[in-house]
């Protein structure tokens, strides 16, 4: 095995060297494949038990699986918007998850900023995405196509329901806010279509007849499955599969990421079909951590839950292969993020970032290939500006601000990955260095340009 995988490596190396030798990028296609409030522990290659995902988990054992790799904040929208620039989103303002306002051009993504599919255009990049988008629900200036992307079939808000018939709306623009946003028909480009399928199988068949009619110039994919992400509903097909879960959430949940694992299975078998296997990067990710409670997904051993600062808020699961490049089987462990990914592939493809607006994110190949041996990044970083938190990643070390004037509470992810035992007062020197990482990370943001769904009122609540 051992063997094996260093003849693999040395082969990946050549091939990487090969790439580049001509001095012309190597233009690979990228299809990243991001699960909505997937938890970390329930995928195979994270030791899930009850959930098979044998597809999911081919991508790690083709590729490489990242034991510490973060979505660029805990909820949906930020998460989103980061990861689409390649910067982190408190640099413009994206720090909540947006209301869904189809007449407000500024409830979305800044058009200071660029999206991946923006960069990769001038380069003869394709770019589509299938799924949800969550980034502004304003056609004229939020459309995905109105950012960069030639190709969409999907929804414009943060969620969905996945049953066809439930689907009733046929105009987005005619929704009015976050429960009507669910039941809108889908979109390809600008025109509503009644969608024929529960909802995430026709987003795997977009994506296979996506690859069908691209295989031939460099693309961009962006599935972004709103499962399984609530409301928890899934068919008989899949439900059967897990008559064994005794909890029913469980047992939905369950159903539906068996579902997106169906998809992955068929977009990795038509990238083989149609001879993409060794031309595309595949990624797969969560936007965040699973929100145990709404959605019976679990972060175990991770502390916490979908939009908290610990562990269990951001750290995703998260894998990467690209055959005949990346060695197969490996582990990497230096903390990674998804705001790599913008980076990775415009390295690869040889795309222009506007001055002014570097990337935060690294390229991970040479990383990935052993050709550099430090971790890609000096931390990582995250604030959470209405709840006055923060959270650094340096090292196998972590300090969390858990509110505004609160002390530095400082873990060792190493030695206690379930952040149990806050250890500031055995090394303060570790704590003064990470503080002063994150005021200077701090300076340069700015404040949410937006309000967000928190601010909206709920029922027998006032809004904040
Ligand atoms: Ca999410």
């Amino acid at each position: 095995m051992l063997l094996r995988n260093l003849k693999l490596l040395a082969f990946s190396g050549l091939s990487f060297l090969c790439l580049f030798a001509s001095g012309k990028p190597a233009k690979p296609n990228m299809i990243v494949i991001m699960c909505d409030d997937l938890g970390y522990a329930d995928v195979g290659f994270n030791g899930c038990k009850d959930i098979p995902t044998p597809n999911i988990d081919s991508i790690a054992t083709k590729g490489v699986r990242f034991s510490n790799g973060y979505s660029a904040y805990p909820v949906c929208g930020p998460s989103r918007a980061g990861f689409i620039t390649g910067r982190y989103p408190q640099r413009f303002g994206f720090e909540r998850n947006p209301q869904y306002q189809p007449h407000d051009p500024n409830m979305g993504l800044t058009r200071k900023e660029k999206t991946i599919a923006e960069l990769l255009s001038p380069v003869g990049y394709h770019s589509g995405i299938i799924g949800k988008w969550h980034l502004g629900a304003h056609i004229p200036t939020s459309h995905p196509m109105k950012r960069g992307f030639a190709e969409f079939y999907g929804h414009l808000g943060g969620g969905h329901k996945y049953m066809p018939e439930a689907l009733v709306i046929k105009d987005s623009v005619k929704a009015q806010g976050e429960a009507e946003s669910y039941r809108t028909w889908t979109m390809r480009n600008y025109a509503p279509v009644r969608p024929r399928k529960y909802l995430t199988d026709e987003f795997s068949e977009e994506a296979v007849s996506f690859l069908e009619r691209n295989k031939k110039k460099p693309f961009f994919l962006f599935l972004s499955y709103n499962a399984p992400h609530t409301p928890l509903e899934a068919t008989e097909k899949y439900l059967k599969r897990f008559e064994s879960i005794q909890d029913s959430k469980r047992r939905t949940y369950a159903a539906m990421v068996s579902a997106v694992d169906d998809g992955v299975g068929l977009i990795l078998k038509s990238l083989i079909e149609n001879g993409l296997d060794e031309k595309t990067i595949v990624v797969f990710l969560s936007d965040n951590g699973g929100p145990t409670t709404k959605n019976a997904s679990r972060n175990a051993p991770l502390r916490g839950k979908k939009s908290d600062v610990w562990e269990g808020g951001y750290r995703v699961p998260f894998a990467i292969q690209w055959n005949g490049t990346l060695p197969g089987g490996k582990t990497y462990d230096f903390p990674v993020s998804s705001l790599d990914l913008a980076a990775t592939i415009v390295a690869l493809s040889g795309a222009k970032v506007p001055e002014g607006k570097p990337l935060d994110g690294v390229n991970l190949l040479p990383f990935l290939l052993g050709k550099i041996k430090t971790p890609p990044h000096k931390a990582i970083y995250l604030r959470k500006f209405d709840q006055n938190r923060f959270a650094v990643r340096h090292g196998d070390y972590k300090i969390i601000i858990p509110w505004k004037g609160g002390s530095p509470q400082l873990y060792d992810l190493k030695n206690d990955i379930a952040e149990t035992t806050d250890v500031s007062s055995q090394y303060p020197a570790q704590v003064i260095e990470l503080d002063s990482l994150r005021k200077k990370w701090n300076s340069e943001l700015v404040e949410p340009t937006f309000l967000g769904l928190i601010h909206l009122p709920r029922p027998g609540k006032k809004g904040k």
